[in-house]
């Protein structure tokens, strides 16, 4: 190779010296352009960078008419040069104008130019800008040549994000990469939070560029990746950790690449022509991303995250960098940005600092999503493309209530959140008011208003929410965020601080509920499943596992002693489930009494209703148990064969419908007749709107997580509910087109003043 590379490296050299002299920043570029050009030997070097208005504005030029820098400007997509931008791709031509796209800029004088060579300058996958090279000649630029330039290109690339270009834009012009941006996600937990990107995987900062001998590089890279692949293969073949399904699926594609020929050229070549070892791997990742990021497969964006992962193994190998202590580097009002990640991750930030989380993923019941509502931290979910667009430090607004996130706003998009900050504040002051007021409608029925919670972190809301009471404590949060299993010992203290917490108002504890969409890492369970929804999950798993049941109620049992314990079944399918965990129950109760353990004053036992087959044993269930509690989540998804975790068909139907409504009402019909309590603590108890079509049905007691208390206690409270249920018996008789209930409630609420 020594001829072809020996030209890219003396031109890396002179580079790092340009890059180290005390330099104005335009004489720099001149002088860097002026050295590229005699390097590649081009009549020709050009430097474009893009501008926040999409205009690609000529920053310095060697061979061209010097009176048009700063003055030759291109449009994004436009000529050859916007067409490279807007592509990310290089454009090799021999003749330049005779290419479609070809646009000729009088001002710059470049008619009596034929070949032409332009790479787009990259960093993290975004393009910044269009490095150009041209000759009178019709000559053919090779491979190795376009290389050179593209390396070339990353060092630019970084110049430009350290913001050294930052003097010689004009004022009122602002460099793309500090456009201000904004995406559209899914809300996922409700809020406003204005404050400073931190990335949750920092990109790794590379900054030693430059090679100082080729072959210990090489070397470097090779050792690198071995003990990656080993790593994961080593992974792969453990088997102690639950690597299921996705988990496997992941790591198979890991090992792929890891081995993929191709990447593994790309980054010999990149250190042949003077890269470090990580400034490789970030070059080619760099290239592979902008070149994704124009895809719009989604199974390829999905294996370019993979790659994206294995390229930050790479260099954590090469830099031998373990996770950094988040805790001291964190801004006071720190956004989490994240492609995805666990829900224990999120509980390593510091409460107090976190102002919001942006995800690319997630799903609306996903973990990270139970947890970030359990601590009450706006959420915007789906967010794609949000993390190659933030560096650390970039200040963003994530807006959890319309799902969107502004990613380095405009002074009067922050103005503009502020006033809405402002706003939110005095309604919170308005539910706080509302606190300590009977939760009762404008005509006098009493209403029980409840908060879903499920770790220690939520208890401080039971008493700033005024909630009556836990209506569902999710136990499985416990399990969801622990490493292994937690002992006896430490679910007994969880449950016991929650009774504390209560202080005499009732808790109903679920018992645990997963499989599913919730996996425990580090339990083995079925294995992988076709439709885990629909397979060995909740009190069908605790019941095979008798062993975790047990555990469970006795921890719960000792907990509550001298105090009332409710219990409740997750997603029972017939009665004698019911009997079989009233059966276990009993056992443990004797086991206690017989140790003369303090025991609970009463025990109340509770079934969920989220499958569809209880419907037709109402009268059976009303009387195997003291309360039910509709699961509006499962059973919706389950009545309408809709994953609720699926993002195409979770929204697709409307909860607040005649068939789903004539069912829920059926359900609190049933309980009234047989004199059994029933609550609702699906998702469809905390909005507004759909708490109303819950009341106007005869439910009289629901729960949803802390925040929703205020917004339902203020509708409860201008609420006259005779009239509302006259107006939902007739919208759910059955005479003629199905009505729209939604606009039904909607009208009725404006009519009466009834805040939404
Ligand atoms: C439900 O299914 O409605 C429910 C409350 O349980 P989870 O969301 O925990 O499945
Ligand atoms: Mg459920």
């Amino acid at each position: 190779m020594g001829d072809t590379t020996a030209g890219p490296r003396v031109l890396l050299r002179r580079l790092r010296e340009l890059m180290a002299e005390p330099l104005e920043p335009q004489e720099r570029l001149d002088r860097i352009v002026r050295e590229i050009a005699r390097n590649v030997v081009a009549e020709v070097c050009s430097l474009y960078i893009l501008r926040a208005d999409s205009v690609l504005e000529l920053y310095a030029t060697e061979g061209l008419n010097p009176g048009s820098v700063h003055l030759a400007q291109l449009r994004l997509g436009q000529g050859l040069v916007g067409t490279i931008a807007a592509s990310a791709r290089p454009l090799n031509l021999s003749d330049a104008q005779k290419h479609p796209a070809f646009a000729y800029l009088p001002e710059t004088g470049e008619e009596i130019y034929n070949s032409f060579l332009g790479v787009p300058v990259l960093r993290a996958g975004r393009t910044l800008g269009v490095l150009v090279v041209q000759n009178r000649t019709n000559r053919h630029y090779r491979e190795d040549e376009v290389e050179a330039l593209e390396t070339t290109a990353m060092v630019i690339a970084e110049m430009i994000a350290t913001g050294d270009l930052a003097r010689l834009t004009r004022p009122g012009i602002e460099l793309d990469l500090r456009r201000p941006m904004s995406f559209t996600g899914l809300p996922f937990n409700d809020g406003i939070g204005l404050g400073h990107v931190v990335l949750h995987e920092p990109r790794i900062v590379v900054t030693n560029l430059f090679n100082e001998d080729t072959d210990e590089e090489l070397e470097r890279l090779e050792t690198a990746l071995s003990s990656l692949r080993l790593s994961i293969d080593d992974m792969l073949s453990r088997r102690d950790v639950a690597f299921e399904g996705e988990h496997r699926a992941v790591l198979e594609a890991y090992r792929m690449f890891a081995n993929d020929r191709g990447w593994v050229r790309r980054l010999e070549e990149a250190i042949r022509n003077g890269l470090t070892a990580e400034a490789a791997v970030e070059k080619v990742q760099s290239d592979m991303r902008a070149r994704m990021l124009h895809m719009t497969d989604p199974y390829l964006r999905e294996r370019m995250s993979d790659f994206d992962d294995l390229a930050n193994r790479l260099l954590r190998q090469l830099m031998g960098r373990g996770p950094e202590d988040i805790a001291e580097i964190l801004p006071k009002d720190a956004i989490v940005v994240a492609r995805s990640m666990g829900a224990a991750e999120l509980l390593d930030y510091p409460r107090h600092k976190l102002r919001g989380l942006v995800l690319e993923e997630g799903a609306p019941t996903s973990h990270i999503v139970i947890v970030a509502r359990a601590i009450g931290i706006p959420t915007v979910g789906q967010v794609m493309g949000v993390v190659s667009m933030s560096e650390n430090g970039d200040a963003i607004i994530v807006d959890g209530e319309d799902g969107r996130v502004h990613l380095r706003p405009q002074n009067d998009v922050e103005a503009a959140y502020a006033e809405k900050v402002r706003f939110r504040a005095r309604r919170q002051k308005l539910y706080r008011e509302l606190r300590d007021k009977p939760s009762e409608t404008k005509d006098g029925v009493p209403v029980t208003l409840l908060m879903n919670a499920g770790l220690a972190v939520d208890l401080p809301q039971l008493e700033q929410s005024g909630a009556a009471g836990i209506g569902l404590f999710r136990t499985e949060l416990q399990f969801m965020v622990a490493l292994t299993f937690p002992r006896a010992e430490a679910q007994e203290r969880l449950y016991r601080e929650v009774l504390d917490a209560a202080g005499g108002k009732p808790v109903t504890f679920r018992t645990i509920d997963i499989g599913g969409d919730k996996v425990l890492p580090y339990f083995k369970g079925a294995g992988p499943e076709e439709n885990p929804a629909l397979g060995w999950r909740a009190i069908r798993l605790t019941l095979d596992r008798p062993g975790l049941l047990r555990t469970q109620i006795r921890a719960l049992l000792k907990a509550a002693g001298g105090r009332e314990l409710r219990l409740m079944l997750p997603m029972v399918t017939e009665i004698g489930e019911i009997r079989q965990a009233r059966e276990i129950i009993d056992r443990e109760v004797r086991h206690l009494s017989r140790f003369a353990h303090h025991l609970p004053t009463s025990l109340k036992l509770g079934a969920m209703v989220e499958v569809p087959s209880l419907l037709w044993q109402l009268e059976e269930l009303m009387q195997a148990v003291d309360f039910v509690s509709v699961g509006s989540n499962d059973l919706f998804q389950f009545v309408t064969a809709s994953d609720r975790g699926n993002t195409r068909v979770a929204d697709r139907f409307d909860p607040l419908s005649v068939p789903f409504l004539r069912l829920l009402r059926q359900i609190v019909v049933a309980g009234e007749e047989m004199h059994t309590p029933v609550t609702l603590c699906g998702e469809l108890a905390g909005r507004p709107i759909s708490a109303l079509a819950l009341l106007g049905i005869g439910y009289r007691s629901i729960s949803m997580s802390p925040a929703a208390i205020g917004p339902v206690k203020a509708m409860v409270c201008e609420l006259p509910l005779a009239e509302l249920t006259a107006l939902m018996d007739d919208a759910l008789a059955n005479h003629g087109p199905v009505s729209d209930i939604r606009a039904v409630l909607h009208d009725f609420a404006e009519k009466h003043d009834i805040p939404l």
